[in-house]
């Protein structure tokens, strides 16, 4: 199981994110979220400025690992359990 967390906060849309996983798509507000139709998702926490996704089964989380990688602002977090 591994949870990914975006602080939507210090998003400033790059989309560094979208090229390196496919999960991260662009929120109507102009920064970055996961996709509601993401697989393996298990649960989906939103608050007033993050967002944190939790997925099992997949085989996904170095994809989400480049993904907070190339963020510029570190605004991605991903942590395995
Ligand atoms: S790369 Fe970082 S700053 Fe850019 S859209 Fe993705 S989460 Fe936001």
């Amino acid at each position: 199981m591994y949870e990914v967390t975006i602080d939507r906060d210090a998003c400033d849309g790059v989309f560094a994110c979208l090229v390196r996983d496919g999960r991260f798509v662009e929120a109507d507000d102009g920064t970055a979220t996961i996709d509601e139709d993401a697989d393996a998702v298990t649960e989906r926490r939103t608050e007033a400025d993050e967002v944190t996704v939790s997925f099992e089964g997949d085989d996904m989380v170095d994809d989400a690992r480049q993904a907070a990688a190339a963020c510029p602002l570190d605004a991605i977090t991903v942590e395995e359990s």
